[in-house]
């Protein structure tokens, strides 16, 4: 029988010291690593979240640019904002981190707090956001549990229990917060179990473990089971709703926009106009598509002219997944439009922010 290894949920601090010395030698140069302001390690956190780090970086400076401060953000126009923030999806973690800013001026002198309570309190800030800022930002005992950070806590422990499921995280979240309380440097604690998830200890690949400081401490590593931990219970399968995205095109050469709802999903976004497709309609009716696309410019004040084929795209949102087909049409203007405004390509690639899902559509109209 081979001897125990070290590493359980209770001997977890035995990762610190290792752990903390490879952060130190080998963390990758990144703009919000440059120095530890609050506000960088908020933004930078937030725009990481369903993010990769190297489609994050220009946003990330561009977005400093426009609102170099949290005072900057509360006062940043909702176009401008969203403008910002197009291509990066996940919409709502713009708007929030707007009315975050906006109760840290008015609650805390424009200044985060560096309490884990009171950012816990702002809008948009979550545990994970929350232990994040204040161990990294503000050397606060606080850990910030992702799913990377779970990867490499269930692989070093081998705990295979579903990570999907609120009590498995509930669980790591307390052996780290126990292991914070006598570690000498949060802020490299954090960003070094963050930087082992993303560098070593991967997901969807084999970890290199050969690399790995924590190798010699790491039960999935020494019974090899690293390639089924973490666990994750099958999910359901997302709901698929069909659309017919209309490109309706007018005289002007603009093309129409309107704005989504102001609650549920992409509240308050403009899109192409679009409509839900009846289940009987066969994929590919080219026929029945142009006469919805027709009947959709009656109710809308518009002669149709001529009509195409436009792209037909996916997108994939949390629940569900848009399967879009696409219309072109040349219109004109019978009276005023309700809810629909005419805009240039210009216009549309410089100040009304359309979702990623309409990614297919805008290329073909300002070729992003
Ligand atoms: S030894 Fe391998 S499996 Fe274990 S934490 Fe390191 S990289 Fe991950």
């Amino acid at each position: 029988m081979t001897a125990p290894l070290p590493c359980n949920m209770e001997a977890l601090s035995l990762i610190v010291t290792p752990l903390c010395a490879w952060y130190g030698k080998y963390a990758r140069p990144l703009p919000w690593r440059e120095g530890s302001d609050p506000y960088h390690i908020w933004l930078s956190e937030v725009m990481l979240q369903q993010t990769r780090i190297e489609a994050v970086k220009p946003y990330y400076a561009r977005f400093l640019a426009a609102a170099p401060t949290v005072s900057a953000l509360a006062a940043l126009p909702d176009d401008r904002l969203m403008k910002l923030w197009e291509g990066l999806g996940y919409y709502s973690r713009a708007r929030n981190l707007k009315r975050a800013a906006q109760a840290i001026c008015e609650k805390h002198g424009g200044v985060l707090p560096a309490d884990y309570e009171a950012l816990r309190a702002l809008p948009g800030i979550g545990d994970y956001t929350a232990g994040a800022i204040a161990s990294i930002a503000f050397g606060l005992p606080y850990p910030a549990v992702d799913g990377n950070v779970l990867r490499v806590v269930t692989r070093l422990v081998g705990d295979e229990d579903d990570i999907l499921r609120p009590e498995t995280k509930k669980r790591i979240t307390a052996a780290l917060t126990e292991v914070y309380r006598t570690a000498p440097d949060p802020a490299a604690l954090t960003q070094g179990l963050m930087e082992l998830g993303e560098v070593v200890c991967m997901p969807n690949r084999a970890p290199l473990c050969e690399e790995c400081p924590l190798a010699a401490l790491c039960r999935a590593r020494a019974e090899g089971s690293w390639d089924h931990i973490p666990y994750r219970a099958p999910k359901k399968g997302r709901k698929i709703i069909r659309k017919l995205v209309l490109m309706l095109h007018d005289e002007n050469g603009c093309y129409a926009i309107r704005r989504r709802p102001e609650d549920g999903l992409l509240a308050g976004l403009w899109e192409l106009p679009q409509l839900d497709l009846p289940d009987a309609l066969a994929d590919g009716d080219d026929a029945a598509l142009d006469e919805l696309a027709r009947d959709f410019c009656r109710r809308h004040g518009l002669i149709a002219a001529e009509s195409a084929a436009a792209p037909a795209a996916r997108h994939i949102f949390t629940h569900l997944e848009w399967h879009m087909q696409g219309r072109f049409l040349n219109v004109k203007q019978e009276e005023t439009v309700d809810g629909l405004l005419f805009v240039s390509a210009d216009e549309l690639a410089s100040t009304y922010a359309l979702p990623t899902a309409f990614r297919a559509y805008a290329r073909v109209i300002y070729g992003k």
